[in-house]
């Protein structure tokens, strides 16, 4: 009875009809998925990443393409924390162009300028690092984890250092201890949730051994100072002039024991970022020329030069007009931005098994139920949200439901409950159509967030699908 299924609307699991072959592919995918998730713990680690990949499968800077050329792919990096790629269409980039952009930075706790310290007062014989978290963390999360460090610091020289400690197996790692159960009745006990672990008592312990003088005033901290002279050639003031980033070590797992799960930290925004590359990367000559932007600092509201809302990316698509069209003046590009079609790329809030309260059910983000449409994020009365047209909704249904790819439509949590951005509303300043679709993620922002297999690879066709269409 087809008339009968086409009058009700209501989304399936996306396990149910996916033959055994098929779910090969999903793991096979998943499996190269969670490699590139366990190397790529910073937005320099994933950009990195990714542009070895793009580089692997014939991409080339921008710089190096001389005329346009169907079928060629490009890309251009920007401070090593951005990726912008390009896949050239056989149509004039001036009628617009097929855009996904997502994000490569994840919640983490930033070492402060003057981190190391001990405290001189305590006797304790530990040196710490002061950190300020970045991004939405509910901060009790982020102790008794295994954290790594990376980054980089710039010497008083002028010389770089890239640091990354934690990886390779041999290597340390850092913690944030917690009190235990025994003692922490009434200490933390009657703290409400935001307060259990407070934003200045992210301590992460990072020694222990005092130095052998022991007239030596902080032992442990100079300790730690001559570890860093020894080993790498800093002295303490170098770390004003540094990025370092502590992140949780937690290895990427299947979860479950039908591994119907895939679980790790950063999820939010690199299952975006990965899905779009790898989408991008299977194309053939299209129509019009593909776009994905794989940008830094949507988690602290797309700021500065490596967010979405400077102009590298504007500036990325001005060099590729110029290729399409030399000699092309400022309307032109304005104009071509406007025609874009574009998705948001970003994750959706898969209701909590726990916590159903603070979804609708019915427009809620279901994990195994396929990609998620977000017609509009924002909070309260829509406010601050890209509001996606009905017209550009259908659009985008329509490519979905034409490539077989599952999906559903769910807003973030129930009306008035919180609420949440997305580089969305950026872009659309441009004129461009755009809407917020990706995958739905349990324990977001959390140091171990979970994916359902069949919804990753949901993304990755989707965002295929997207990226081959041709609009009329
Ligand atoms: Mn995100
Ligand atoms: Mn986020």
């Amino acid at each position: 009875m087809p008339a009968k299924k086409q009058l009700t609307f209501e989304p399936q699991s996306a396990w149910d009809g996916a033959a055994q072959a098929e779910r090969q592919k999903w793991y096979r995918f998943a499996q190269e998925y969670a490699w590139f998730l366990d190397a790529a713990r910073t937005e320099r680690l994933a950009t990195a990443e990714l542009k070895a990949l793009v580089g692997k499968a014939g991409f080339v800077p921008l710089e190096k393409l001389k005329k346009w050329k169907p079928g060629a792919g490009v890309f251009a990096e920007n401070r090593g924390k951005s990726l912008y790629l390009a896949l050239l269409g056989k149509e004039n980039i001036e009628n617009g162009f097929n855009l996904i952009a997502s994000h490569l930075d994840a919640p983490r706790l930033d070492l402060k300028q003057r981190p190391l310290y001990q405290d001189p007062t305590d006797g304790l014989n530990m040196a710490l690092f002061r950190t300020h978290y970045y991004g939405g963390i509910k901060k009790y999360q982020w102790v008794n984890l295994p954290l790594g460090l990376f980054g980089r610091v710039v010497r008083r020289d002028g010389t770089m250092l890239g640091l990354a400690i934690g990886l390779e197996k041999d290597d340390p790692c850092f913690a944030i201890t917690d009190l235990l159960p025994h003692l922490a009745k009434k200490e933390q006990g009657e703290r409400k949730e935001a307060e259990v672990i407070r934003g200045e008592e992210l301590l992460i312990i990072c020694g222990g051994i005092p130095v052998a003088d022991p007239e030596a005033k902080h032992r442990v901290k100079l300790a730690a100072l001559e570890h860093l002279q020894r080993e790498y050639g800093l002295e303490e003031e170098d770390l004003v002039s540094a990025e370092l980033e502590a992140v949780p070590l937690t290895p990427v797992r299947f979860v479950g024991f039908d591994r119907s799960f895939l679980g790790g930290y950063g999820q939010d925004d690199k299952i975006c970022s990965y899905t779009s590359t790898r989408a991008i990367l299977g194309l053939g000559v299209q129509k019009r020329t593909a776009l994905v932007a794989c940008v830094d600092k949507e988690e602290i509201g797309s700021e500065g030069n490596t967010g979405i809302q400077s102009a590298c990316l504007v500036n990325f698509i001005g060099d590729l007009m110029e290729l399409s069209k030399p000699g092309c003046r400022e309307r032109d590009l304005r104009r071509c931005l406007a025609s874009a079609q574009a998705i948001s790329a970003d994750v959706n809030a898969a209701v909590e098994p726990n916590f159903k309260q603070v979804h609708e059910l019915s427009n809620a983000a279901k994990a195994g139920f396929g990609l998620v449409l977000t017609k509009f994020t924002g909070h309260g009365g829509k406010r601050e949200a890209n509001d996606a047209s009905a017209e550009f909704m259908g659009t985008v249904r329509e490519i979905l439901n034409r490539a077989g790819v599952p999906w559903q439509a769910a807003e973030l949590g129930r009306v008035d409950e919180g609420g949440g951005g997305t580089v969305a509303k950026f872009l659309a300043r441009y004129g461009m159509d755009i809407v917020d679709c990706g995958p739905g993620l349990l324990s977001m922002h959390s140091p171990f967030e979970l994916v359902s297999v069949a919804d990753l690879h949901a993304t990755y066709r989707g965002y295929a699908a997207f990226l081959a269409h041709e609009s009329k």
